[in-house]
């Protein structure tokens, strides 16, 4: 997921991160490779336009030229008017009103509707919802069977359409099928064509009269870039759509869809398709793809796993210790045993900020959790006073520890100078990353 683009603002920022100062005409050059790089990127230009002018405009500020980190502040511009970009803050499903709740999802042929109808079927009954799949595309050969064969993979009840039935029928009879059986929401799959064409959307027009769903949410192959975004416009004018789906956005490097969607349509994206499994469909959150393009992380999601097991008052005093190089064994300790709670280890270094180039090497690799366990048995051996200043375990101390562990010299040996490194790498990491603002959750 916007893998090129990544890597194109990732050169950017170096070279402006790398200067000690910066002064107009280098912040301008600076712009000038943003303003390219999001429209290699396929971004509206239009978009791209009016992008640059708003970051030049804050960038340009006389707080920023002064401050002794401009290039750092010139990232967070970056990193404010993405999250803008991408729509501000994420926006839910707008569920109100009597039950059933229709959501009707509409779009263009092999845009990923179907799937996308059962993935939202599954995140729904996951929110405690019971909902009714009901396949309403009467025209593609076999869609109505893609649908019911989907519903039944994950055990979710599906309409008995049948390909002779209209639409608009469909439609009807399922919210009162779905109102004698108790089901309270209808997710409709509507015919998508080729290319959109009179017959079709007259034929959605009638069915939103007829139904008036709480949400029309329209699905696009974010892939198929602006022309995504124009296809999009066409079905807000006629639809007047709450909302937009980017599916197979794993496969996008590029992102032009996802970036120019909202500014083009005003409508906000609410989900996105990240795989051809069931599972594969995520909340749209602005704010953290705008992390994950730049090469942030997405330490929100990582702070919302941590969230049961750190607070936020622990988590600021960590930082704090990270960035003045005072964590010691016994925080590493502590630390170890959080994240033994909180799932796969693989998984969570994918979210944390500069490791973002790891995540490749890092798909194949398992971190062996038995590796953790002699850590820790290796720490739990040292006195309180060793872990909090290594630098005291002389050579007695560490056969000592190797025995009281069940390791040896060499186990110990080899955790001490990781662990030296580890902290000079995590305090490098937190001054590259102007550190408490973005660990610190709010800006
Ligand atoms: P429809 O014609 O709009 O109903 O499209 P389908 O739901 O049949 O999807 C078309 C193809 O796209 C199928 O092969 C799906 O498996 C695939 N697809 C849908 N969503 C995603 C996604 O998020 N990622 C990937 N990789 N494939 C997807």
């Amino acid at each position: 997921m916007f893998d090129s683009l990544s890597e194109r603002l990732d050169s950017v920022f170096k070279k402006i991160k790398g200067r000690g100062r910066l002064d107009e005409a280098s912040i301008e050059e600076g712009l000038r490779e943003v303003r390219l790089a999001l429209l290699e990127a396929d971004v509206n230009y239009k978009v791209v336009k009016d992008f640059t002018r708003k970051v030049k405009e804050k960038a340009l500020g006389k707080e920023v030229l002064k401050s002794l980190t401009p290039g750092q502040q010139v990232v967070k511009i970056v990193h404010e008017e993405l999250i803008e970009l991408l729509g501000g803050k994420n926006v839910g499903l707008e569920l109100k009103g009597k039950k059933p709740y229709i959501i009707m999802l509409v779009g263009l042929q092999g845009s990923g509707k179907t799937t996308s109808a059962a993935k939202l079927a599954l995140f729904l009954r996951r929110k405690k919802f019971s909902p009714l799949l009901v396949p309403a595309d009467v025209y593609r050969p076999a869609a109505i069977e893609q649908l019911q064969k989907l519903a039944s993979e994950i055990n979710i009840p599906s309409f008995g359409s049948s390909s002779n039935m209209k639409p608009v029928d469909i439609a009807l009879q399922a919210r009162e099928e779905a109102i004698e059986k108790g089901y309270d929401i209808l997710i409709l799959d509507t015919a998508g064509r080729l290319h959109i064409d009179e017959v079709l959307m007259n034929e959605l027009v009638e069915i939103k009269q007829a139904c008036s769903p709480q949400e029309i949410l329209f699905v696009a192959d974010a892939m198929t870039g602006q022309d995504a975004v124009n296809v999009a416009s066409r079905f807000d004018e006629l639809l007047d759509i709450t909302g937009v789906i980017l599916t197979k956005m794993e496969g996008d490097a590029r992102g032009g869809a996802a970036l120019s969607i909202k500014s083009v349509t005003g409508k906000p994206i609410k989900f996105i398709g990240v795989g051809e499994k069931l599972k594969d469909l995520e909340v749209f959150h602005p704010d953290r793809i705008a992390s994950r393009i730049l090469g942030m992380g997405d330490i929100l999601t990582l702070i919302e796993k941590a969230q049961s097991s750190i607070d936020e008052k622990e988590a600021l005093k960590l930082e704090e210790k990270l960035k003045t190089a005072k964590f010691d064994l016994e925080d590493f300790r502590t630390q170890m045993k959080r994240i033994k709670k909180l799932g796969s280890i693989e998984g969570l270094l994918k979210l944390i900020p500069g490791m973002g180039k790891l995540r490749d090497q890092l798909k194949n690799v398992k971190i062996p959790e038995k590796e953790m366990a002699k850590l820790e048995a290796i720490i739990n051996s040292m006195t309180k006073e060793e872990r909090k200043n290594p630098k005291i375990i002389n050579a007695s101390r560490k056969e000592r520890i190797a025995k009281g562990s069940g390791t040896t010299v060499q186990d110990v040996n080899n955790l001490l100078k990781n662990f030296e490194q580890m902290r000079k790498m995590m305090q490098q990491m937190m001054g590259q990353m102007g550190g408490g603002r973005r660990l610190g959750m709010k800006n």
